[in-house]
C-alpha cells in the first residue's frame, strides 16, 4: 500500500505541475463579500526558484485580515511588496487569492529546498503579500513551511498557522519571553478568545508563565478550559478597575487595541523590563491613507513617541506583526504533538462556503478559529 501511495503521489504531483489553471476564490477589486468569485481559471503556482515548495491545499483558515484585505487594507504596501516595479498602476495586483492559513501535502519543490519533499504533510502561514490558501495549490519557500503536526487532520491543522506566526512574533520578539524564562511571568491577554489569545493562552501556559485573560463572560469556559489562570470578563464592568486589582504584569498582549492602551500601560511592573505589546496598530492604515514615505514616517514617530513616554514610565511600548517563521512552527508542531496546544476550530465551512465563512468571520466575537476544508 506504501508503493500505491507513493506512486498517487507522484502522479499528482506530477499532473498539478502540469497545470496552468486551477480552482479559487478570487477578488478583482476590493469591496464588501460580494467581490470574492470562485473561478476554476485562475493561474496555477509552479515552482520557479530552487528554494520554493508547492503545496497542495487541503485546508485553510481565515482570519480577521482577510476580511480587511478584501476591503483594501493595507493595499498600498502589499501591492509594493508584491511587484515593486509596477508601483502606480491601479489594479495591476488582482486577481488576489486570500487565506492566510494552509495545511497541506508538498507536490513539487525547487532544487535547493532540504527539508521537503513531495509528499510530505506541511502547514504555514502565508505571508499577506502572497497568494492564499483559498485555492487548489499555494506556492512558498522553505523557510516559511513547516512539517505538520502528525496529531492533527489538515482540519485542524489549518486553525493554527498564521495565529501562531503573529503570537510568537509578539510575544518572543517584542515581548522577550521565551520557553526559557516564563516561569513567574505574568502575563495578560487581552481579547482571550479570538484566534490568536486561544492560541497565547496554551503556549505561555506551556512555557510555565501565569496567565490572565480578558474576553465575554460567554468564553470564559473556553478559555479557563485551555488553562487561563484568572479570567476578567470585560462586559461586566469596568475592566481597567478590575484588573488593577490584581498583581501587576510583567507583559500584555493586547489583542484588542482602541483605548486599551489608555489603562493598560499602567498594569505593568515599573522599572523590571515589562513589556506592552499590542498587535492592533495603525502602521498599515496609515500607509493606506498618507501613501508609503509619509504614513511610513508618521507611524514611526508616532511609535517612537509612544516609546519614549512610556520608557519614562519604566515599561517598554512595542507593536507586533505576523513575521513568516517556519522553523518557530516546528516548534509549535512539538508542542500540539505532545497534546500542550489544542486546535481551536469554532466553525468549519467547504470551499463552496467561502462567503459564508467571510461573513462569519466579519461578524466578530470569535472563539478560536474559522476553518474551509478545501481538498
Ligand atoms: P479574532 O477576531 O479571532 O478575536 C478577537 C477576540 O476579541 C474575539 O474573541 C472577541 O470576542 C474579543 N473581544 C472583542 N472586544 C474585546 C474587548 N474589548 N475585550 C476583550 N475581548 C474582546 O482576532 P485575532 O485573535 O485573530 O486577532 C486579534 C487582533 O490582532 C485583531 O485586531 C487582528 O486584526 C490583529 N492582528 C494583528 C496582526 C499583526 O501583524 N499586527 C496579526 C494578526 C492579528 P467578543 O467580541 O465576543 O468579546
Amino acid at each position: 500500500s506504501g508503493n500505491i501511495i507513493c506512486s498517487l503521489r507522484r502522479n499528482l504531483s506530477s499532473s498539478s505541475r502540469l497545470r496552468s489553471s486551477m480552482p479559487a476564490w478570487v477578488i478583482d477589486e476590493y469591496g464588501n463579500n460580494g467581490v470574492l468569485r470562485f473561478t476554476e481559471d485562475a493561474t496555477a503556482p509552479s515552482v520557479n526558484s530552487a528554494s520554493e515548495v508547492l503545496i497542495q491545499v487541503h485546508a485553510a483558515s481565515l482570519n480577521p485580515l482577510d476580511i480587511s484585505m478584501r476591503r483594501g487594507y493595507g493595499s498600498n504596501l502589499l501591492k509594493l511588496r508584491r511587484d515593486p516595479v509596477s508601483l502606480g498602476q491601479n489594479g495591476g495586483e488582482f486577481p488576489i487569492i486570500l487565506g492566510r492559513d494552509v495545511s497541506g501535502m508538498v507536490l513539487d519543490c525547487g532544487s535547493g529546498v532540504t527539508h521537503f519533499k513531495p509528499g510530505d504533510e506541511v502547514w504555514a502561514a502565508i505571508p499577506p503579500w502572497k497568494q492564499g490558501s483559498l485555492a487548489e495549490m499555494v506556492n512558498l519557500t522553505e523557510y516559511e513551511v513547516s512539517h505538520k503536526p502528525r496529531s492533527l487532520s489538515h482540519r485542524e491543522a489549518a486553525s493554527i498557522p498564521y495565529v501562531a506566526a503573529t503570537a510568537l512574533s509578539a510575544l518572543v520578539n517584542a515581548g522577550g519571553l521565551c520557553r526559557n524564562n516564563c516561569t513567574n511571568k505574568r502575563v495578560l491577554i487581552t481579547g482571550g478568545s479570538g484566534g490568536v489569545g486561544t492560541f497565547s493562552i496554551q503556549l505561555l501556559k506551556a512555557w510555565g508563565a501565569h496567565v490572565t485573560v480578558t474576553c465575554s463572560h460567554n468564553a470564559e469556559g473556553l478559555v479557563r478550559g485551555l488553562g487561563a489562570d484568572e479570567v476578567v470578563d470585560y462586559t461586566a464592568g469596568d475592566v481597567a478597575t478590575e484588573l488593577g486589582l490584581l498583581e501587576k504584569f510583567d507583559v500584555i498582549l493586547d489583542n484588542v487595541g482602541g483605548d486599551s492602551e489608555q489603562w493598560a500601560l499602567g498594569l505593568l511592573k515599573s522599572w523590571s523590563g515589562a513589556k506592552y505589546v499590542t498587535l492592533v496598530t495603525p502602521f498599515l492604515l496609515n500607509i493606506d491613507s498618507m501613501g508609503l514615505l509619509e504614513g511610513a514616517v508618521h507611524s514611526g514617530l508616532n511609535l517612537h513617541q509612544k516609546a519614549i513616554t512610556n520608557m519614562c514610565n519604566g515599561v517598554f511600548y512595542r507593536w507586533g506583526f505576523y513575521a513568516p517563521d517556519g522553523p518557530a512552527l516546528d516548534e509549535v508542531s512539538q508542542l500540539v504533538d505532545a497534546g500542550k496546544i489544542l486546535p481551536v476550530v469554532e466553525d468549519t465551512f467547504l470551499f463552496s462556503q467561502v462567503p459564508l465563512a467571510f461573513q462569519k468571520v466579519e461578524r466578530g466575537h470569535a472563539r478560536g478559529k474559522t476553518v474551509v476544508t478545501v481538498a
